[in-house]
């Protein structure tokens, strides 16, 4: 138990931690030149903000939250996904009275879901994220997707198919959904549980049934029965994304069925070895959140991006970031004067920035060598006491296993400059 981690969680390890650094780069590069900026929300917030803003009806509220009572008997819940916390951000602080959109971001920020943990699936797991509010164009839709585009392929992801949507807004989809129920009707009984609770207050979510969804092809679809103003916003989106040259489909199977889930969804999907679907990248327009809140009537917009499964991709497809190098040099000592002279010198390098280190577990020369062998260290820097008296260092080229003498004053510059 004491040295087990909890099902369902990971540990970035050291030899790991380079790749989360880099998506996590990548993902600040490319936000931030698009005018997005970060925002951090609490890993913990009140549950009913979770239950409404992410929807009741959804598995994530009814059956993968981490909720619990604090202290003082309120009921808390660690965050399953980053919006409903931006969101009651963005009302709390009064985002909406400054410069709109508000164009936001996250980077590996934790989520926690009580699921049962498998491949792609963990209990902790990490998103990067956009939300933009106060934006109602499609071309601010295609943005965000090529944004998520870019960060995937920063991080050598590509070949991922982008599945495109519309489920319409609360005007059109309420014709939509009798005209579902009728279709669904008369199929009810042949459905699973949870399609035959659904079927009241989310019948959409049935055609997204893992079961269920194969027996009802040809249900009507949300995308054949828009109304005029969505289904010029889905046409405007397509014709952003040709313009950005993204190549895309459409899948009238990608749902949300909440009402504040309004026009485009869509996500980012590749296959697994297996032959599994599996979504790096989901997202979509939530035009009705931000009042369902509490806040002022204002469109929003955004997605999450699981980085797990982007790890995941890149060991699928053998695209994983090579380690960069440890340190870029070793100070080796020999005696306590020399010593000295070496953790002045370590000090000296890494103040130009020069990734550097001695020993600190007083082993020997010999020892010191070998250890800085181990590291991959290829020059490596010798203060012995003869040198010291003469105002040199040697270099030791532990590849070649050569050395040669140069002034202890000229030590920092060389590597500086390399
Ligand atoms: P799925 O269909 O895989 O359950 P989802 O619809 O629940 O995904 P979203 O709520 O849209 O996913 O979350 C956005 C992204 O977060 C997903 O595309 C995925 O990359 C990642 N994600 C979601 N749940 C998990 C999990 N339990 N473990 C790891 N990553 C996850
Ligand atoms: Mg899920």
């Amino acid at each position: 138990m004491l040295t087990q981690a909890p099902k369902g969680t990971q540990d970035m390890l050291p030899q790991e931690s380079h790749r989360w650094q880099r998506i996590e780069r990548s993902m600040r590069k490319i936000c931030a030149l698009a005018g997005y900026r970060e925002i951090r929300t609490p890993i913990f917030e009140h549950t009913e903000l979770f239950q409404r803003g992410v929807g009741d009806t959804t598995d994530v509220v009814q059956k993968e939250m981490y909720t619990f009572e604090d202290k003082g008997n309120r009921s808390i819940t660690l965050k399953p996904e980053g919006t409903a916390g931006a969101v009651r951000a963005f009302i709390e602080s009064h985002m909406y009275a400054d410069a709109l959109p508000c164009k936001l971001y996250y980077a590996a920020c934790p989520c926690f879901r009580y699921e049962k943990p498998q491949s792609g699936r963990l209990r902790q797991f990490h998103q990067n994220g956009v939300e933009v509010f106060g934006a109602k164009d499609a071309s601010v839709d295609a943005e965000i997707i090529k944004l998520a585009m870019d960060v995937l392929n920063a991080n050598g992801i590509d070949g991922l198919k982008l599945n495109i949507n519309s489920i319409g807004c609360p005007t059109c989809r309420k014709a939509y959904l009798d005209k579902l129920r009728d279709y669904l009707r008369p199929k009810l009984p042949g459905l699973c549980k949870t399609c035959q609770e659904r079927f009241e207050r989310n019948p959409m979510r049935i055609l997204d049934c893992k079961e269920d969804a194969a027996k009802l092809t040809d249900a009507p679809a949300m995308l054949d029965n828009l109304c005029e103003d969505c289904a010029t916003h889905f046409e405007k989106l397509k014709g952003y994304l040709a313009a950005m040259a993204l190549d895309y489909q459409i899948d009238p199977r990608i749902v949300r069925g909440l009402d504040y889930y309004t026009k485009t969804v869509f996500e980012i999907i590749t296959d697994t070895p297996e032959g599994d679907a599996l979504t790096v990248c989901g997202g979509g327009r939530y035009d009705g959140l931000v009042e369902a809140l509490g806040g002022p009537a204002t469109p929003g917009i955004g997605w999450g991006m699981g980085i797990e499964r982007m790890l995941m991709v890149q060991d699928m497809r053998g695209t994983a970031p090579e380690a960069p190098g440890y340190l870029d040099t070793f100070v080796v000592t020999l005696g306590d004067e020399a010593r000295i002279a070496g953790v002045k010198l370590v000090n000296d390098l890494r103040a130009v920035g020069v990734k550097a280190d001695l020993d600190h577990a007083a082993r020997s020369m010999k020892a010191q060598f070998k250890y800085a062998g181990k590291l991959g260290v290829k020059n490596v820097i010798v203060i012995a006491g003869d040198e010291l008296q003469k105002g040199v260092v040697k270099l030791r080229d532990m590849v070649n296993s050569t050395e040669r003498e140069i002034p202890a004053n000229e030590v920092v510059e060389l590597f500086a400059n390399s």
